[in-house]
Formats: structure tokens, C-alpha cells, sequence
């Protein structure tokens, strides 16, 4: 079977798909206050366009799909989505990224329609903190999605927290100790700029080696094998802890040599690379009546325009960042 390799030699067998550009909060690094201006719901791929465009992902040898968003518990009945990519053969691996919101009450029908793992973002553990960071309120909710995912037994559990300077680094010990009490992969992120807040993400900016000296300042920290998944984290735990501890650091120290992913918009470009504009349009090919094999060709095509790397850097002008809501982050 054929398998999709960039110019560059790299292997790409992870497709992030986002379901909606939509979202019920609006984290400061990521969405502006009034939102962005939202996709048209026939402009948005529907389930059984996105199921083609995983076939023929798997069918060149994708075997890792997330999804994501925007928040993508805002689309309705995605369990529906769950199940029929769970099916497809050659899928080894279906997760989802998510603030939590809604994780609770939607846990059971997506786990009975074969979801396994879930990664939760969470920047702070401090009710008015959160309000001020994801500028709506919602903390209790998230605290009770997690806890309800460690219990369903999803495996691994994922913490996501991006760092900012006078936002919530004082909150990194906390953070920390979760992997002490809990069996979570606490991970943290540095803040990309993007948008709006690209001009802040330069005062605010904390190098992940910070983050990991101030952990280190609590108990020491051993370098261990992440869980699994895809994620360019680099992964150490407190001795004897049932959780570990992650940094993602698409700034101090990129990862694009390892890079495996692609991703897919909620209007169904298919993007090569987080930053930049190199995509293709798997929409109008699908609507116009293509077949999987047409797709994977196409697939394999796009592999001549996956750029080397980034070229983000601190401070990079905002006009050149999308959310990461936008393109599938
Ligand atoms: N709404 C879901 C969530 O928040 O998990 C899924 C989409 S969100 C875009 C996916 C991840 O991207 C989250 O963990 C979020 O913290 C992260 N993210 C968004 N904007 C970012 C930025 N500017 N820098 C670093 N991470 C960012
Ligand atoms: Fe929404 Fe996730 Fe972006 Fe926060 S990071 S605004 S939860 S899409």
C-alpha cells in the first residue's frame, strides 16, 4: 500500500480534522471576543464528505485521526462522526481535542461509538482566571469532564495548558502535581501568535525550559516515553506518579523535522502546514462528484507543497498567523 511521504521524506499518517470553526469560548490566544466570521453551514463538510476524505487518507496510509475545531462538541451528534470513522479500515487511531464544555454529557455516546482518547484543554484551575483567559465561565464543567474521562478509563487523558506570563505561570506547580494524583499527561504549551494577540503573545511569551526548571524546583523529573499518540511533546514525570508531564514547543524548539500531520478545515481545504498558506481545495473536488481513488491521488499530490518547516518566530507579524480555531488547530 502506498504511503504518503512529503518532499522531504517525512511519513504523514495523521489527518486533524476540524468539524466546525464555532466555539463557546474565546481563549485569548486564539479567538477574538466577538468571534470570527463564521463559516456558512453548507460551506462546512458534511459527515459523510469527511468519512471520504479519511478513506482515502487511510487508503495512503493515514492511521491517526483528531478531531478538533473550533470546539468540536459544537457540532451536533458528532458521536455520529465517531462512529463511522472508527470503522474505517486501515484507522488505528481516533481522538479528539476539546475544551471540555460539553465533554460530560456527551462522554458516553462518543466512547460507545468508538472514541479512545481525549485531549482537554485547560489553562487555569482558578474559576475567575478562567473567565478572564477563556472569557466565558465554565471551569466546574471541564473539572467534571475530566474526571469523567479518567473514570470512563480513556487512555490517555490529556491536559493541555498554554502558558502566559502574568496570566497563569504562577499556576505551573498546580498544574504539575495533577500528574502526582491523577494518571493525566499534564502538557504544557507555548502560546503561538496568532491574530489579535500576537502583539500580547510577545510580552507573555514563557519558554517551555522555564516552565520544566520550575517543576524541577518542586521534586525532580525523569525524561519517560510520552503515552500514546502523535504529538511532538517531550515527556518526563515526577518518580512514582501515575501521570506524566509534557512541553510543546512550537517556538524554543521546533519540531517540523518530525512532522507527520496534515490537517483539514472545517470547509475542506486541506492544509500542509500549521502556518503559511499551503492548501488545497478537497471540497469542490469532492462536490464534484470524486472518486476515493481521484482524492488520494490528489493527496498525494499536495505532498509537493508541504513546506519544510515554520518560519514562526516570536514576534511574527499578526497578519500572517490564522487561529489555529480557523485551520484545524
Ligand atoms: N476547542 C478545542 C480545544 O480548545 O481544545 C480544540 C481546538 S483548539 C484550537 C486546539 C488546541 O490549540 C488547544 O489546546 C488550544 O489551547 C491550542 N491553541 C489555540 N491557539 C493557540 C495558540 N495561539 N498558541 C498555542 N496553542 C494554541
Ligand atoms: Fe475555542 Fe479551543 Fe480556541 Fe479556546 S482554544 S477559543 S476553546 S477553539
Amino acid at each position: 500500500m502506498a504511503q504518503l511521504a512529503d518532499a522531504f521524506a517525512r511519513p504523514i499518517e495523521y489527518l486533524r480534522i476540524s468539524v466546525t470553526d464555532k466555539c463557546n469560548l474565546r481563549c485569548v490566544y486564539c479567538m477574538p471576543e466577538g468571534g470570527l466570521p463564521w463559516l456558512r453551514r453548507d460551506e462546512i463538510l458534511s459527515y459523510e464528505e469527511i468519512a471520504q476524505i479519511v478513506e482515502a487518507s487511510a487508503s495512503v496510509g493515514v492511521r491517526s485521526i483528531r478531531l478538533t475545531g473550533g470546539e468540536p462538541l459544537l457540532r451536533r451528534h458528532l458521536e455520529r462522526l465517531v462512529s463511522m470513522l472508527a470503522r474505517v479500515p486501515g484507522i488505528e487511531d481516533l481522538a479528539l481535542s476539546t475544551n471540555g464544555l460539553l465533554l460530560e454529557e456527551q462522554l458516553e455516546g462518543l466512547v460507545a461509538a468508538g472514541l479512545r482518547r481525549v485531549n482537554i484543554s485547560l489553562d487555569t484551575l482558578r474559576p475567575d482566571r478562567f473567565e478572564s483567559i477563556a472569557r466565558r465561565p465554565g471551569l466546574d464543567r471541564v473539572l467534571a469532564s475530566i474526571e469523567a474521562a479518567i473514570a470512563r478509563g480513556l487512555e490517555p487523558v490529556k491536559i493541555n495548558c498554554v502558558v502566559m506570563r502574568g496570566r497563569n505561570d504562577d499556576e505551573v506547580a498546580e498544574f504539575a502535581e495533577l500528574s502526582r494524583r491523577l494518571p493525566v499527561a499534564v502538557r504544557f504549551i507555548e502560546a503561538m501568535p496568532v491574530l489579535e494577540y500576537a502583539q500580547a503573545q510577545r510580552e507573555e511569551y514563557v519558554c517551555a525550559d522555564e516552565v520544566l526548571a520550575s517543576i524541577r524546583r518542586i521534586a525532580d523529573l525523569e525524561p519517560v516515553d510520552g503515552p500514546r499518540g502523535n504529538g511532538p511533546a517531550r515527556y518526563f514525570a515526577f518518580p512514582g506518579a501515575p501521570g506524566t508531564i509534557g512541553v510543546i514547543t512550537p517556538l524554543s524548539h521546533d519540531y517540523c523535522d518530525r512532522c507527520n500531520r496534515i490537517r483539514l478545515t472545517a470547509d475542506g481545504r486541506l492544509r500542509l502546514c500549521l502556518f503559511g498558506n499551503h492548501h488545497v481545495d478537497l471540497r469542490t473536488l469532492l462536490r464534484a462528484g470524486a472518486t476515493r481513488e481521484e482524492i488520494a491521488a490528489t493527496l498525494a499530490r499536495s505532498m509537493a507543497i508541504k513546506p519544510e518547516r515554520h518560519h514562526l518566530r516570536l514576534g511574527e507579524p499578526a497578519s500572517r498567523m490564522r487561529a489555529l480555531s480557523e485551520i484545524g488547530g
